[in-house]
């Protein structure tokens, strides 16, 4: 057997790099959360080609004494945790001390700091791995990390970065989240000397309207409520208000971000009548919970957590918003119309917390038996502000849900529309002439070959006809555009910003003119002719539904979708009395194809044999 090394710090620093240190983007994240453990309010990150040659974050927190700036680079060094209890209870964003040392082992790092009781700053300087020492430094109080040249040291990872584009787009999504869920602290990002983003330390409104722009708050509902010692804060789109991805999710727990799937499925589960497919909700929310029913240490990157119980999670968020969004009574102790920004993360964060967790070990008996029936805590009777102002909620949400009426029943109308798109490749040619016998019902045109009869659905046929007709223009390349009147434009987050650099020509290739327009603006100035009728919003959230793989569809099926609603547009209806010529006209453009099927997978002709003909007259048994 071989010999068992222990490894040395340098080599294990690395390993740690491999899942902390995935690119430029989750350095980032881990030097904000020092930040924000650091209590800064204010933190500015600058970047230059997307983080990949220089990251710098900058804040104005405790600052790390001189003595201690060695210790920090060091692996499994933090000041957050110091003994096992600690685990169980975790309030900091870090708490495993292996961000700085796993950074510093694959880059050039410095960090500068002073605290408050210090004179004069100090800082260090590491490469590879390999500390400087510790020089005096005239910086505020505050902290200065500067991480340069990431990768350098180690090529293999190099090779997975992105381009410069594509990091600086995961970066800014990344602190899009960070501003929504410190809307307290001021947070300004710069990229190659530009600001790209700045929040204003104001409250989460002003963060909702920093990230998502001014309109999104008239789109949303402001929820503030307890259920099952949850605490459940935030906005959440209106029912029409939803999505082509899930880039516009965001759940922050204890104020931690956190990617959860029983918390994801909770929300999209309530969304679920209301939203047609390829759409999702939008959503911005805060939970808080007693830290110690939640184990936050499951994954070094610290993206997804344990809860001690996920039925009981998933069934009071589930609950929520169903109430919200079904506009039941209830809905009126949940939503605030008068929205107010979400507590800071000062005391009372902490405070509620320690309310709470007393409050829970009321239900611990119910987690013990997995029940859903819970009485009301006592923190939810108190919710129950006085009658009056109960009065006042009501108006206003009698009037919001008014408002969204209309649009549900138009969303539900267009569920029940949409299908699946099946076309059958199957094709039974007739080689026998086919005698017309007439059009019956003003639906469907009977035939028969001399043995069998032929009922064809006249709408379905030509439907079918159109339909290959357009695929095969689309196919052939042989697509004539047409100029939209106003070019359509619409905003793009990060990602789908990346998503659509990527597939500008695919999206030419089908006939349609698009090219970025700005920041984060898309335009597109040209559609397909055989398309004139294309809702392009619609056409675009599909699109954009790629975004992240989180569903695959193809331009190609998109493209397939669009062309058979077209299809069925403009194809004969059922109803319409046909002429001889007419039916004559059908039946070439069919050329005898009647295994065809219509777009939305209904049959085009259905066979009747001379065999089940006798049986009905029990000519044959
Ligand atoms: P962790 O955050 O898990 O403790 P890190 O490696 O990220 O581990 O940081 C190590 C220690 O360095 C922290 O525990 C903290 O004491 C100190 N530190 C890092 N960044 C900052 C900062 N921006 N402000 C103040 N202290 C910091
Ligand atoms: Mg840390």
């Amino acid at each position: 057997m071989n010999e068992i090394n222990l490894l040395s710090s340098k080599i294990y620093n690395r390993i740690a790099a491999g899942e902390v240190v995935e690119r430029p983007a989750s350095i980032v994240k881990e030097l904000i959360e020092n930040s924000l453990d650091a209590g800064a309010n204010k933190i500015i990150v600058t970047i230059q080609d997307g983080g990949i040659t220089q990251i710098i974050v900058t804040d104005n927190g405790s600052g790390i004494d001189k003595t201690q700036l060695k210790k920090a680079l060091m692996p499994h060094a933090t000041s957050k945790i110091s003994s096992l209890k600690d685990l169980d209870s975790i309030s900091s964003l870090g708490f495993r001390g292996e961000a700085l040392p796993s950074i510093a082992s694959v880059s050039k790092l410095t960090i500068a700091s002073k605290t408050n009781d210090q004179e004069i700053g100090a800082s260090i300087f590491t490469e590879g791995g390999v500390n400087s020492e510790i020089l005096e430094s005239s910086c505020q109080n505050g902290t200065t990390v500067t991480v340069d040249n990431v990768f350098f040291n180690t090529p293999a990872r190099a090779k997975f970065l992105k381009t410069p584009r594509a990091e600086e787009g995961e970066i800014t999504s990344l602190i899009s989240k960070f501003i929504l869920g410190n809307p307290f602290v001021s947070f300004k990002y710069l990229s190659n000397g530009k600001t790209i983003l700045q929040s204003f330390g104001d409250g989460l409104e002003s963060a909702m309207v920093q990230v998502y722009g001014a309109n999104v708050i008239n789109d949303c509902f402001y929820i503030d409520t307890v259920k099952n010692g949850l605490k459940i804060t935030g906005y959440i789109g209106k029912h029409y208000f939803s999505k082509p991805n899930r880039t516009y999710q965001t759940v922050f727990l204890n104020g931690r971000r956190i990617i959860n799937q029983t918390i994801a499925s909770a929300i999209s589960n309530a969304y679920n009548s209301y939203l047609m497919t390829r759409q999702y909700p939008f959503y911005v929310l805060s939970l808080e919970i007693p830290f110690d029913i939640v184990d936050v240490n499951v994954h070094p990157n610290k993206l997804d957590v344990r809860f001690a119980n996920n039925q009981i999670i998933y069934g009071s968020i589930y609950s929520v918003i169903s109430k919200v969004l079904d506009g039941s009574g209830e809905a009126l102790n949940i939503v605030s119309p008068t929205r107010q920004p979400l507590e800071t993360k000062t005391d009372n964060h902490y405070n509620f917390i320690e309310k709470i967790n007393n409050d829970y070990v009321t239900h611990k008996k119910d987690i013990a038996s997995n029940s859903f029936v819970f009485s009301d805590s006592a923190i939810e009777n108190k919710l129950l502000s006085n009658y009056k102002e109960k009065e006042e909620k009501e108006k206003s949400i009698a009037d919001i849900f008014a408002e969204n009426k209309a649009y549900i029943e138009k969303l539900e109308k267009e569920k029940i529309e949409q299908k699946q798109f099946i076309v059958s490749q199957e094709k039974i040619k007739i080689d026998k002439k086919l005698n017309l016998i007439g059009q019956a019902l003003n639906t469907f045109i009977i035939l028969d070959d001399g043995e069998n009869l032929y009922f064809i659905d006249q709408h379905a046929a030509h439907e079918r006809i159109l339909y290959d007709k357009l695929n095969l223009a689309i196919s052939s390349n042989d697509i004539p555009q047409q100029p939209l009147l106003v070019p359509y434009v619409f905003n793009v987050n990060p990602s789908e910003m990346e998503f659509l650099l990527n597939n500008v020509n695919n999206i030419r290739e089908i006939g349609i003119e698009i090219e970025q327009f700005g920041n984060d603006l898309f335009k597109i100035s040209s559609i397909p002719t055989v398309l004139s009728h294309l809702n392009l919003k619609l056409f675009i959230d599909n699109l954009l539904s790629n975004v992240n793989g989180y569903k695959s569809i193809s331009l190609n099926d998109i493209l397939k979708e669009k062309v058979a609603k077209i299809a069925c547009k403009s194809a004969i209806k059922s109803g319409d009395k046909l002429t001889d010529s007419e039916i004559d006209f059908l039946l070439k453009l069919l050329q005898n194809d009647l295994g065809l099927k219509c777009p939305h997978g209904r049959p085009v002709a259905i066979k009747i044999t001379r065999m089940e003909i006798d049986k009905w007259f029990k000519r044959i048994v």
